[in-house]
């Protein structure tokens, strides 16, 4: 596919980096494979913008994958860090950021009673998942088609749906023994979790699910499919795992559990909790936490885990994310809906603007999506063009039509006008796209 811009200067680097990098990408959505063109390398970041190697400035709508919630370089933040650097970068022993991020952590959520760090939303998920099966004593995880929860072999078993259907390892590297514990469901069906348990009778460990799904588009729960799973779960004697890396304080100050309140037994978080740096958590019940080592016998660790720079960024964004910041957010987020919606409803693209909290994405359908299949039906060829636009128009979208959009406290009026005069050529290009 051609563009009638270009990007010389990104063009360049990404020929470097297929060199030396597979794809030339360190996280596979980055190469733009889904909608083609030059992935853009951006250079700089400041509050709502992103500016690329070839001078090009976009409103950001992807703060890098939901952490800058205050926008890019947020003046405190990088306050906080430059402090952090100039003590030392990582001393391999506790610090005192380490405790006052579990303490913010754990006064926010309050079904997490004690909290761990690690450095990523994958080992988070990973490590969640080895303590409940150390916890229960049990082998078997079910999770949902279209729930990511970073690359955990365990966990990239997505293929199948249908009730009680075996995760099949949807990567080669990943074996059947290392997926085939995992139990693979259709999203909000909570009868196929029932007949899962009832299926495998005191097998299951854990039912693992995003506390409001972002990785297949925004597909929200439906009333009452969190709660049932959490009563399955103590029905059962296994433990109710929430992932919230990615809704985790960026849909309310207690994430998604501030907005349902259903009581996980662990929880995952990541993204906005490192400020931009490398900070994740698990964490839950006391007595479930207490299996970890060196408390208990369930082993996990980290060489940088709780890095100091880390901690600093994630503490100095998580207390400058008061009611009135995610105010802020969600005004912004429901202003581009409607903006979204009117644009495409004048073209005559069939489309739904889904939403959980602050987070949303476009689905190109005439039906609600609730689940991964519903999803994959949308006349996602009509992104393309529609992302293209935007793109050339500067503005930055995910590159994928299965991924949540992200706005953040720095999304003013000037960058929502952006947004707003580049939409109507997009969605006349959405609607002039043919399968
Ligand atoms: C991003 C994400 C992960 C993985 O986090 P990484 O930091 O990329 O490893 C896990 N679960 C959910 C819900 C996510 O959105």
């Amino acid at each position: 596919m051609t563009h009638s811009y270009d990007a010389p200067v990104s063009q360049t680097l990404f020929d470097r980096a297929a060199v030396v990098t597979p794809g030339g990408v360190n996280s596979p959505v980055r190469a733009f494979r889904a909608v083609g063109g030059t992935p853009r390398f951006m250079v700089t970041g400041t509050g709502p913008y992103l500016t690329d190697a070839d001078g090009r400035e976009y409103v950001d709508l992807v703060c890098s994958w939901g952490p800058m919630i205050l926008g890019h370089a947020h003046p405190q933040v990088i306050q906080a860090v430059q402090e952090a650097v100039a003590r030392g970068l990582s001393f391999g022993t506790p610090g005192a950021g380490e405790v006052e991020l579990a303490e913010e952590i754990v006064a926010r959520i309050e079904p997490v009673e004690q909290v761990r760090l690690v450095s990523s939303g994958t080992e988070a998920t990973m490590s969640a998942i080895r303590l409940a099966r150390g916890f229960t004593g049990r082998p078997k995880v079910i999770k949902f088609a279209g729930c990511y929860h970073g690359h955990v072999d365990a966990l990239l078993a997505a293929a199948g749906s249908g009730v009680a259907t075996f995760g099949l390892p949807d990567t080669p590297g990943v074996t059947g023994a290392q997926a085939g514990d995992t139990i693979v469901l259709p999203y909000n069906d909570i009868e196929a979790v029932r007949a899962a348990f009832a299926a495998h009778e005191g097998q299951i460990a854990c039912v693992i699910t995003e506390a409001s799904p972002g990785n297949m588009g925004v597909v929200p729960p439906l009333p009452g499919f969190n709660q049932g799973l959490k009563d399955l779960c103590s029905a059962n004697g296994a433990l109710y795992v929430s992932d919230e890396v990615m809704t985790g304080f960026r849909v309310s100050k207690a994430g998604w559990y501030g907005i349902d309140g259903v009581r996980p037994d662990l929880m995952t978080f990541g993204k906005v909790m490192g400020g931009g740096f490398p900070a994740a958590a698990f964490g839950g019940r006391a007595d479930v936490m207490a299996h970890l080592a060196p408390a208990g016998p369930v082993y996990q660790a980290g060489t940088l885990s709780g890095n100091p720079i880390a901690t600093a960024a994630g503490v100095t964004q998580l207390r400058l994310l008061d009611d009135a910041a995610y105010e802020k957010v969600d005004a912004v987020s429901a202003e581009l809906r409607g903006l979204v919606s009117e644009a495409l409803t004048k073209e005559g693209v069939a489309h739904r603007v889904q939403v959980a909290g602050n987070m949303f994405s476009v689905f190109f359908s005439d039906e609600d999506v609730t689940d991964y299949e519903k999803a994959k039906a949308q006349e996602s060829f009509r992104f393309t063009p529609f992302f293209h636009s935007m793109l050339s128009q500067g503005v930055y979208l995910p590159p994928s039509a299965f991924e949540s959009w992200f706005v953040s406290t720095a999304h003013d009026t000037q960058a929502v006008e952006r947004i707003a005069a580049a939409l109507p050529a997009a969605a006349r290009a959405a609607a002039e796209a043919t399968a």
